[in-house]
């Protein structure tokens, strides 16, 4: 038989109303002949409400409990879940992370799945059962500890558990249509896109998309999973994310990606020889502290400035972490901002197409934004810009690039 792996975020199972209308959908799909995988997240803003409550207990909770905290609120969902579909009179079974083999490594509440044990769903499908799993959750490889896998994290389970059952797809359902040219909240012309890459996705993703949680990505490449993002709302077709792209090869640029969360962090004066940068920046990577744009400008003949950026999430910890090693290397002084935004332009065309950067740029330009920083890959230009003008940036870009819905064609649309 067929299998399908779903995945279903919070919004989606949102209220009883919303599980009761995914139990329905899920049923259908094993009704119509389907062994069905279905992962959930947590409902609604639950993840969030934990974690303001261990917030209110303790300044810097243990991550350990961290993770006992959090996975209970994907527990929740399964279980009403699996209650609902009973009701319909299907047999199906909740299980947990641990319970269908999700093994990771120890790094609580950003843990990686290291494999899958799928054994446990496998003989429950045999049985003729729909199998419902706790996203976002695992079981440490060397200590047997509840672990999480970082916000967003349901997506990785579901493309994880897609790669070791051999699905064809894997299907994440979402409050949106699916994949878009850029925010519509923000572009309210922005177009779904029928197909993208896994490399563009992986940027989009990256950059600012919240669709998917970028390991998703980088996990559904190296497996080949194909990921199809879709409407929990609608039957429509949403957009597949896969090695190659069919439909949409002319477009240089797919999508305009914004993250405001960022924050700047700037290390002055400090001496210009070799080991420096290699000192700043492994003491964050040990923190595990993900670094972002990095920019070193000569000022004066032996020292210069080191800027970088890191979510305004990590700066705290960033902070900490560079007091210290900043003293030890003679700088003059930290500084740090966080009223900055990120827009980036993704698309895989841009090596071949001269003028990309400069269109960018222009449309900035026009609208008077200033460029803090500016960084790029073969695939990607992100500028650093003031946190108010990130809207209009997007506008403005989205524009330049021609990528907004089509006389006649319809408008992108956004649930929930
Ligand atoms: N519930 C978790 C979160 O809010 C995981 C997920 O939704 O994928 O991040
Ligand atoms: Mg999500």
């Amino acid at each position: 038989m067929n299998i399908l792996v779903q995945k279903y975020g919070g919004s989606s199972v949102g209220t009883p109303e919303r599980i009761k209308a995914v139990a329905s959908r899920i049923v259908e799909s094993r009704r119509s002949g389907n062994s069905v995988v279905a992962v959930v997240s947590a409902m609604g803003d639950t993840t969030d409400e934990l974690i303001a409550l261990a917030r209110q207990v303790s300044s810097k909770p243990p991550k350990r409990e961290m993770d006992m905290l959090l996975s209970t609120g994907e527990q929740i969902s399964i279980a009403l879940l699996a209650m609902a579909i009973h009701e319909l009179g299907e047999p199906v079974i909740s299980l947990t992370g641990p319970q269908v083999g999700i093994i990771t490594d120890n790094a609580h509440t950003r843990a990686k799945i290291l494999r899958v044990e799928p054994d446990r769903v496998r003989s429950e499908l045999a049985k003729g059962r729909i199998v419902i799993v706790a996203g976002f959750q695992g079981l440490s490889r060397d200590d047997a500890e509840i672990t999480t896998l970082g916000r967003g994290g349901s997506d990785t389970t579901a493309v994880a558990l897609a790669a070791a059952l051999g699905a064809d797809v894997c299907e994440i359902y979402t409050d949106v249509d699916g994949v878009f040219t850029a925010d519509p909240r923000v572009v309210p012309t922005a177009r779904k896109l029928a197909d993208i890459s896994y490399g563009e996705m992986l940027e989009m993703a990256s950059l600012g998309a919240v669709v998917l949680q970028p390991r998703s990505v980088e996990y559904a490449s190296q497996h080949g999973v194909v990921i199809h993002v879709r409407s929990s709302f609608s039957s429509n077709e949403g957009t597949y994310v896969r090695g190659e792209k069919t439909v949409e090869r002319d477009m240089v640029v797919v999508g305009v990606a914004h993250d405001t969360n960022v924050a700047k962090i700037v290390v002055m004066d400090v001496p210009d020889r070799p080991g420096v940068a290699h000192r700043i920046f492994s003491a964050l990577a040990a923190e595990q502290v993900n670094v972002d744009m990095i920019v070193q400008s000569t000022k004066q003949e032996n020292t210069t400035d080191l800027l970088f950026t890191v979510t305004r999430d990590d700066l705290p910890r960033t902070l900490e972490i560079i007091d210290g090693v900043a003293k030890e290397l003679g700088a003059s002084g930290v500084l740090h901002t966080t009223g900055l935004g990120k827009v980036s332009i993704v698309g895989a065309g841009m090596v071949s197409n001269p003028g990309v950067a400069a269109r960018m740029f222009e449309a900035l330009a026009q609208r008077g934004i200033n460029i803090q920083v500016i960084s790029t890959s073969e695939i990607k230009i992100s500028c650093l810009i003031d946190l108010d003008a990130v809207p209009e940036a997007v506008r403005a870009i989205h524009e330049a690039f021609n990528l907004s819905v089509d006389e006649g064609q319809s408008q992108a649309k956004v649930a929930g």
